[in-house]
């Protein structure tokens, strides 16, 4: 991958959109990363906001809600070190290219990894917040 051209660039980020699947695994791994964060940091991230007009189309009412974990102030994924497969593939692949087409080719192994990682069950955040409070609340 081309990583070197995405240095400083934020691009990618005005695609940081809400909604994506991810899997069981990959939430867990976040919840571990945010669990060693420092509360103000987590408050503050989460008291933005992330609905917005539409970049380009604010004459429309378009409206766009933003991932939960991007940092709107510093224009950074805030759990980029744990961020999911899918972002990690953004900008690097046919279907998922670089916006402003500064990274030169992509990997062979792209679509397989895809391919092979859209066979796995994935719920949006929330859905496996939701199910991981139902599990305590039976548990109780
Ligand atoms: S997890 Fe990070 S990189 Fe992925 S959509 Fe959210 S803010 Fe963007």
């Amino acid at each position: 991958m081309f990583l070197e051209v995405c240095n400083g660039c934020d691009h990618c980020g005005t695609r940081c959109l809400a909604g994506f699947g991810v899997t069981r695994p990959e939430w867990e791994a976040v919840q571990a990363f945010l669990a060693g964060q420092a509360a103000p940091e987590l408050e503050r991230i989460e008291a933005q906001e992330k609905e917005l007009p539409w970049p380009g189309a604010e004459e429309l009412d378009a409206r766009v809600r933003y991932c939960r974990f991007r940092d709107m102030e510093k224009n950074r994924c805030s759990i980029y070190p744990v961020r999911p497969t899918i972002c990690r593939l953004f900008g690097h692949t046919e279907w998922l290219p670089c916006p402003i087409e500064a990274v030169p080719s992509y990997p062979d192994g792209a679509a397989a990894l895809w391919n092979a990682y859209r066979t796995e069950k994935r719920k949006p955040w929330e859905g496996w917040q939701e199910k991981e409070n139902n599990a305590s609340m039976s548990n109780a």
